[in-house]
Parts: structure tokens; sequence; C-alpha cells
């Protein structure tokens, strides 16, 4: 049977969001609550509630399934969490806990892949066979497309380009390793660059953007006064953009991808670094490669949401042996 809805939830260290999501990628309803800090079952009982919300009033057999993004490391094939920084989820068995209290088909995956799917099936990257997706948050994740499919690895935990080495002797990476990309694009990692900045006279502008108060200047200060034309914060993201240029030049040089697509609060906020990001692409991939376009995604905060429930439709197409 052909369904008209599936269920996108998005499950974020400090947010759950959960979104009745239409075929064409509407949300035509949506709810969402902070994150319990109470344990790993309250975090479920959170998802359940929220599905059952988002789920009231539709008929089941309308609901082709519940797609559930995590900000952890997901086995896809055994849906298992593997490792998960941010929540206590790692070992939980949240699909089959989810599934028997909802009882609607779920599937797990990783938020970074989910954001990938999203911005293929309804975003920037829509009709492209060959993609990598960068989500610059607190985090730093994503993905990617090859031929067409998602690539997921051997057994679901590729696609963490947010732990490209960048430089072994860099800044520690909260996944415990030194030097990794997220070690210097994380919020965080930004956020202290503008501190450092704004302690001095030539960083005020930075200050101001906090509100004045140096313990709450973060990334997104460093971000609104580069819009602001500050040239301060405007180096700071450029030289973000250099190293995730970098990183991009090996992923472009491995994969040759027809699209970079840069995502997350940040990847779609700081145009300099993303625009410093495609200069490097240009200027060092090899020959042959540089037809490659660099853009920013679209889909905003709803990518996680809207990922999840194209992960929902397509689990459910396959079950039924229908095609895209
Ligand atoms: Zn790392």
């Amino acid at each position: 049977m052909r369904t008209n809805y599936a269920i996108g939830v998005d499950v974020g260290g400090t947010r759950i969001a959960v979104g009745l999501v239409e075929r064409k990628g509407r949300i035509v309803k949506d709810a969402k609550r902070l994150t319990p800090k109470t344990g790993p079952f309250a975090v479920v009982d959170a998802i359940i509630e929220l599905v059952d919300e988002v789920g009231a009033g539709v008929q089941a057999a309308e609901i082709a399934g519940v797609g559930i993004g995590l900000p952890a490391q997901v086995d896809f094939l055994r849906q298992e969490v593997e490792y998960c920084t941010n929540l206590p989820l790692a070992g939980i068995d949240v699909r089959s806990l989810v599934m028997a209290r909802t009882k609607r088909e779920v599937t797990i995956d990783n938020d970074g892949h989910l954001a990938t799917v999203g911005e293929s099936r309804y975003g920037a990257a829509k009709g492209f066979r060959d993609f990598v997706m960068i989500t610059l948050g607190t985090g730093v994740g994503g993905g990617m497309f090859l031929g067409g499919e998602p690539y997921r690895g051997s057994r679901g935990l590729g696609g963490e380009v947010g732990h490209t080495v960048i430089d072994f002797d860099g800044p520690p990476c909260p996944c415990g390793g030194n030097g990794h990309l997220e070690a210097y694009l994380g919020r965080p990692a930004i956020a202290a660059r503008g501190k450092a900045a704004a302690r001095l006279f030539s960083g005020k502008a930075i200050l101001d953007a906090s509100g004045g108060a140096l313990d709450d200047v973060s990334a997104e200060s460093v971000v609104i006064a580069a819009r602001g034309g500050d040239a301060v914060a405007r180096g700071i993201l450029m030289e973000c953009g250099e190293i995730l240029g970098r990183a991009l030049v090996g992923f472009v040089n491995v994969l040759n991808p027809k699209l970079v697509c840069i995502g997350g609060g940040i990847g779609e906020s700081a145009d300099f670094l993303v625009e410093r990001a495609a200069e490097v692409v240009q200027s060092e991939a090899l020959a042959g490669r540089r037809d490659v376009t660099v853009v920013q995604a679209v889909l905003g905060n709803d990518a996680g949401i809207l990922g999840a429930a194209a992960m929902a439709f397509d689990e459910h197409d396959s079950r039924e042996g229908l095609h895209r």
C-alpha cells in the first residue's frame, strides 16, 4: 500500500523535534521539547510521546513508519547505537523500544546521514547522484551519496567527515582524537577563537554581537559580527574556511563529487567560511575535478526531520516492494 505520511524524529543534544511529513516533503504537523537529562529511558519516553502526538488523528495504515536520527554512531545494519557522546544512548535498543510502544515500523540512523538524505530528497542536493554533505554545528558531521545512493560504509559507521585529520598536533577533538576537522570548526572551537578576539579592542564587534559579556561570546557572535562587516570576525571565518577547504580537497580528489553541500546552523549562516572553502577547492583540487560546486544547504532546522522521514518512506517502500 502506498502511504502518504512518515514521521521524522530529530534527536539532538538539546532538543527533540518530531514531524509528520508528506511524501513531497511538507511538514504538516510538528512537536518538540527539550531533551531530557535524566537518563536514556526519559529520552526514549520523550520520543514516543512526541511520535504519538504528531501521529494522532491519522490512520496507522497511512503512515509509512518512523525514522529517528540520533547524534550517535549507529550500526545501520544491526540498528544499534554504538557510541553516543552527548546522550547516554549507547547500547540502548532505541528502535525496539519505540517500535514496541508505538506499534509502528522504526528505523534509526546517524543524524549527519539523515541530513544528507534530507538535502538529497528535498533540498540543495536534489538530483545530484554524487555529493558530499558536511554539517557544521556543535559537532561536525555529514555523509555522502555515491552513484545515487547514500553511502554508509560496511556497518553504517561511514561518513564521519568531521573526524578527518587536519593535523595530529592540532587541538583535541571531542571524540578523543587530535586535530580533527571538528576540533577546528565545531561551535566550541569557533566560540573559543571569538572569545580570544573579544578580549582585545579590535574584537569589540564580536563582543557587541554577544550582548557585551565575554562569557556569552559564541560561534554565532562571530558569524553575526562577520555579517555586519567586522574584519576580525571575517578573518576568523576565513581561516576556518581555509581548514574546511583542505578537508574538501581530499574528499573531492578521492570521490569526484559534483556537489559539496555545507549545512548545519553554522554552515548555513557563515557565508564567508563556505566561500573561502570553495576557493581552496577551486585552486587546490586535482585537475578535472574542479567542476564541483560548493553550496550551502537549504533545509535549515528541518533537515533532520525531513531526512528521517525520507528514510522511513524508503524503508517502507522496500519492505513493500515498491519503487521510488
Ligand atoms: Zn574527532
